[in-house]
């Protein structure tokens, strides 16, 4: 891996797309209700992210891989991602994204939308349809925040020169690992604890932060 003159992580519900994934998947379980009210308690930092999240996958067992299609197509980019992304590159950049949502769904969007690399966690799968586990180490706060230090590690970018970009409890302490931490489309807790915060749900308005 060559270096990279800065790193811009960024979360993917609510930030890179305009959706939460696991509430488009809920709908699949016809339990869009409760699965959306775990979310915003959890994206306010008011329970624990990785036994809201546990709970809220237990409400997707026995939906099938074949919603997985079904969630792709409904899911809503952020406007100005591609301009960021875009942006980012012709500076040196590179574009990571770290998600407490799925890989299953990201693999799929994140290249398209121009991300660079990404880590999500993973649905357990057993006989074609979700088993209602997560599989794996729980993408939480801490591992979004260690993401970030390794890839910076990894293309000799200072911590100075990295921007994370997030909305949800869970993004804070990947911002205050970062250079510069924004609050995008944010929640109140995060807003007070950013080192800035965009109000306005358009990706371009950070390019100009960009170094
Ligand atoms: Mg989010």
């Amino acid at each position: 891996m060559t270096a990279a003159r800065f790193l811009v992580v960024l979360d993917a519900d609510s930030t890179l797309i305009q959706d939460e994934v696991i509430e488009l998947l809920a709908d699949e379980a016809g339990r869009r209700a409760e699965v959306q009210a775990a979310t915003e308690a959890a994206m306010r930092g008011d329970v624990d992210f990785a036994t809201s999240l546990r709970s809220r996958v237990e409400a997707l067992a026995g939906v099938g891989t074949d919603a997985f299609e079904r969630v792709r197509v409904r899911i809503r980019p952020t406007p100005g991602v591609r301009e960021l992304t875009a942006a980012v590159h012709q500076r040196g950049g590179v574009v990571g994204v770290v998600s407490g949502g799925f890989h299953e769904i990201l693999d799929s969007i994140a290249p398209d939308l121009g991300v660079d690399r990404w880590r999500a966690n993973r649905l357990a799968v057993v006989d074609g349809a979700l088993s209602g586990r997560v599989d794996g180490a729980i993408v939480d706060a801490a591992a979004k925040a260690s993401s970030l230090r390794e890839w910076a590690g990894e293309l000799d970018v200072p911590p100075a020169a990295t921007i994370a970009i997030g909305d949800g409890a869970n993004d804070l302490e990947m911002m205050s690992a970062a250079g510069l931490g924004v609050a995008f489309n944010a929640k109140p807790a995060v807003r007070a604890s950013a080192n800035l915060v965009v109000g306005p749900q358009d990706l371009r308005e950070i390019i100009p932060l960009l170094p």
